[in-house]
């Protein structure tokens, strides 16, 4: 592994493949698997992520916008891409990419419906998304009829898969929520089944849905936050392998007098000799203020360090005083010790917020044996 010179996000996409074969172990053989690769796949790379997914042979992508799936056509990718929450101003540029639109609101359908009778399409694939609980976007069980009078001797579009997504998935407090939902879609797919033809396939599980309802497969599952190493439960994340791991080295170290203070608004003071240790990387690159003032800790040479004072946009500062150090030094932000969870959870987020927060600034290197 090269040493560190500046802060990157080192991407393994041996992790990737090793988390993606164990959540397909979870499953059926014939069960179709879709990856999440919204948001720069999870704030890593969606092109390289998704280039390595299609490699290992996934059945379908997902993004969140159409400029997402725009950016993965651009680069080769042939995989089908459900767009999840698409608007009616990109539809013409969506159907030129052909990505796959979720359909989720009357007005969304009626709005495709036109830009694909507009550009004579026929049978153009989209994915019609009901709401059983989460109340987000889709329809309810009971717009079924609405969608069937709507595809009558309407050739443009098919009814490719219908879907939903679950509130609560990795809380197993709200277990009788979610079999609830469950029970919900199955019903939908029923109904569905039985009022519009050709039957769609169906899809309900994120990743901890997953491992969690696995029953509850259906056709194709969606995940996300799985491939990318996190299953919002400690065991499964003792299997899983982190992806993102986020690196830098120290700058400068600053011995600091008693009495005196650090960083903008003086908002740490030294109690006695300390030691502090200045990183190239700050608000900016995607590490919030939330984690300064010693909420938060890195790892230098295997031991931890908390951030003290406030995060500055290109900087922060570290305690090393009982840390045999120096300049140069290879820091790990999170990835091994702190995982991205712990480190989210010292702040009361989540590992999707602080993931996805990793901003475009910071150089991506990519590990694959
Ligand atoms: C983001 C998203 C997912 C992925 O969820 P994970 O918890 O990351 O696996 C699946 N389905 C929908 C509709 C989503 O928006």
């Amino acid at each position: 592994m090269p040493k560190t010179a500046e802060t990157v996000l080192e991407i393994n996409l041996n992790h990737l493949e090793h988390n993606y074969r164990y959540l397909k172990g979870k499953l059926k053989p014939e069960t179709k698997f879709l990856g999440v690769v919204k948001a720069f796949a999870y704030g890593s790379d969606s092109i390289k992520i998704a280039q390595k997914l299609e490699k290992l042979g996934v059945d379908y992508f997902a993004v969140a916008y159409v400029k997402e799936g725009v950016q993965l056509r651009n680069a080769g990718i042939k995989t089908p891409i459900l767009v999840l929450h698409p608007q009616a101003i990109n539809f013409t540029e969506l159907i030129e990419c052909c990505l796959e639109p979720s359909i989720y609101s009357p007005k969304i359908l009626m709005e495709f419906l036109e830009v694909a009778k507009e550009l004579r399409q026929k049978e153009y694939p989209v994915h019609i998304k009901f709401n059983t609980g989460l109340n987000r976007l889709g329809f309810w069980e009971n717009d079924i009829d609405y969608i069937k009078k709507k595809l009558e001797g309407r050739d443009e579009i098919i009814v490719t898969s219908i879907f939903s997504h679950l509130a609560a998935s990795e809380d197993l407090n709200e277990k009788d929520f979610t079999l609830k939902q469950i029970s919900n879609f199955r019903k939908i797919t029923q109904e569905f089944d039985e009022k519009i033809n050709p039957k769609p396939f169906k899809h309900l599980l994120n990743t901890s849905g997953i491992i969690n309802y696995s029953e509850a497969q259906f056709d194709m599952v969606r995940s996300g936050i799985g491939l990318y190493g996190f299953g919002n439960n400690v065991k499964i994340d003792a299997v899983l392998k982190p992806v993102a791991s986020l690196n830098t080295i120290i700058s400068q170290i600053h011995k600091i007098e008693p009495g005196e203070t650090v960083g903008y608004n003086r908002a740490f003071t030294s109690e006695g000799y300390q030691i502090t240790a200045t990183l190239p990387l700050g608000h900016a690159d995607g590490i919030g203020r939330q984690y300064g003032n010693g909420k938060t800790y890195v790892s230098v040479n295997g031991q931890k360090a908390p951030i003290i004072g406030n995060v500055c946009m290109d900087m922060i500062m570290i305690d090393v005083t009982n840390i045999d150090c120096q300049e140069g030094d290879e820091v790990v932000v999170f990835g091994g010790n702190p995982s991205a969870e712990e480190f989210a959870s010292t702040s009361k987020t989540i590992s999707y917020e602080l993931l996805t927060s990793i901003s475009q600034r910071v150089k991506r290197v990519f590990i694959e044996s």
